[in-house]
């Protein structure tokens, strides 16, 4: 799951964010979570 993570990341984006109510990851277009509407969304630099 890592390894995965980590593939999506470098090849689509600079950093990570995902939603910090569910986990769910959050395209760096998107201000909310998919998923459950969230707007907590927490950023990983990488
Ligand atoms: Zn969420």
């Amino acid at each position: 799951m890592i390894e995965r993570l980590r593939q999506a990341v470098a090849s689509r984006q600079q950093s990570h964010r995902e939603c910090r109510r569910c986990g769910t990851t959050v395209e760096s277009s998107a201000a909310t979570c998919p998923v459950c509407d969230s707007g907590d969304i927490v950023q990983y630099e990488l």
